[in-house]
């Protein structure tokens, strides 16, 4: 990576999310075999080489010393949901909770594959809120998290389970669109179907004790 690269903004936009922190997916997920096989962030404008140029960049950034610029750009959003790709980093928590502290209005929220980080940020702020991330191929102790659950990717012959902490559903999606065939699930989320314009609209993900 050239030194002097910075991206423009931090921040990355989203049409569903409305803005993310996008990381790195190389040395920072730890993904199911079927999230192997369906990430959505390994193909689309998220794959080019600028975005991850931009997530590498990220990463460093969230685990360096000053994080005034990002703290600039949350703090006049409503949500901003954290690793809009890849996953979170021990690294990272420190700022992570440094920036929601700072941000007192802006809901900081979004999904981890690993309890570590769901157990080291949870409970700390209200601002604050990650949900584990399971599918059927996770394994039997990630089920056991105590805390709220999402689903995903939920493939065709999935069953999901019905516990009382899984929050939303991930229907099996690519560049935008649910596959074809897909039947729909109760908890599904309705941004993936197109039914609603995004998560403002809906705030399910953090609205959760
Ligand atoms: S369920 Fe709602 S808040 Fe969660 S990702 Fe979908 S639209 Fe966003």
């Amino acid at each position: 990576m050239a030194k002097s690269y910075r991206p423009q903004h931090i921040l990355s936009s989203n049409t569903k999310t409305g803005c993310s922190i996008n990381l790195p997916i190389k040395h920072h997920c730890r993904p199911t075999k079927n999230c192997s096989k369906t990430c959505y962030a390994r193909s689309g404008y998220t794959a080019l080489p600028n975005s991850l140029r931009k997530q590498e960049w990220v990463s460093k950034y969230l685990s360096g010393g000053d994080i005034s610029e990002l703290i600039r750009e949350c703090s006049s959003k409503t949500a901003v949901r954290l690793s809009g790709t890849g996953d979170i980093q021990t690294e990272h928590l420190p700022n992570l909770l440094r920036l929601a502290r700072a941000c007192p209005a802006t809901q900081f929220w979004g999904m981890t594959r690993k309890l570590e980080i769901a157990k080291a940020l949870n409970g700390e702020l209200s601002n604050l809120r990650l949900m584990v991330s399971v599918d059927s191929s996770s394994p039997k102790a990630v089920w056991k998290y105590n805390g709220t659950l999402c689903y995903g990717p939920r493939l065709k012959t999935d069953r999901v389970p019905n516990m009382k902490n899984l929050r939303t559903v991930f229907p099996y999606h690519s560049r935008g669109r649910v596959v074809n065939d897909m039947p729909t699930h109760p908890k599904d989320c309705q941004a993936v179907w197109h039914n609603i314009d995004g998560c403002l609209q809906c705030r399910r993900c953090w609205t959760w004790k």
